[in-house]
């Protein structure tokens, strides 16, 4: 999976690179789909959500540029697969769900893995974790109309926020940077995700 789908389209970060081969995808997935959990394209997890490809995951995760330090927020928690590769990577995890039943799922699996640095909760989303800002990175993994405003509060100085906007079925993967001197948005590769659902996203 990481030689073929990964290194070859360009990820090149070998902590994000070491962390795709650590973690174990098929444990993310439903029972019946689990023979292909290592293929390349998204899978349905249930609740009409998926798990995203796993170049889109390795892809989004380098973009957020992570130190071993840093605390990052996951919007989106689905399977808990993205949460588990980000905890390898940083030092505490917090994410938001906004289906209790993939959230409990998630919770199961992280647990039985000892991804102890995931904190998570059942909540819209669009609004953050403010308890808990400032954020270093900030990855939303559903499709956004627009990128909502809370989370660019949330940010830290230096923080970076990678997020799918556009229309509900076809969107850009973008990176904002709050930089000192204001936001900088790059436009990475054309994505698609499930919607972001909530007071900041698309309504139900
Ligand atoms: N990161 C996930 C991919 C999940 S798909 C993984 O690794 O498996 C996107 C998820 O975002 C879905 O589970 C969906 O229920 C959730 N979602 C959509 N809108 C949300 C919101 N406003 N707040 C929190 N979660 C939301």
């Amino acid at each position: 999976m990481v030689d073929e789908q990964i290194i070859s389209r360009g990820v090149r970060d070998p902590r994000v690179l070491a962390a795709m081969r650590k973690v174990p995808r098929h444990e993310f997935m439903p029972e019946a789909l689990r023979q292909q959990a290592y293929g390349d394209h998204a899978m349905p997890i249930g609740e009409g959500q998926t798990i995203s490809q796993p170049y889109i995951v390795a892809l989004m995760t380098e973009l957020l540029e992570l130190k071993e330090t840093d605390r990052v927020l996951e919007i989106g928690t689905g399977s808990g697969y993205q949460a588990a590769i980000l905890s390898e990577l940083c030092e505490k995890v917090f994410t938001i769900e906004r289906v209790k039943t993939l959230a409990d799922k998630a919770r199961s699996v992280l647990d039985r893995l000892g991804c102890r640095n995931v904190a998570m909760k059942v909540y819209d989303g669009t609004y953050g974790w403010k308890e808990m800002a400032p954020f270093d990175a900030i990855i939303v993994t559903a499709a956004a109309p627009d990128v909502p405003s809370a989370l660019v509060e949330q940010l830290k100085e230096g923080g970076r926020l990678v997020i799918p906007v556009g229309e509900r079925f076809t969107q850009d993967l973008k990176k904002v940077i709050k930089s000192p001197s204001g936001l900088v948005t790059q436009t990475s590769i054309p994505c698609m995700f499930v919607p972001l659902i909530g007071a900041h996203g698309w309504k139900e």
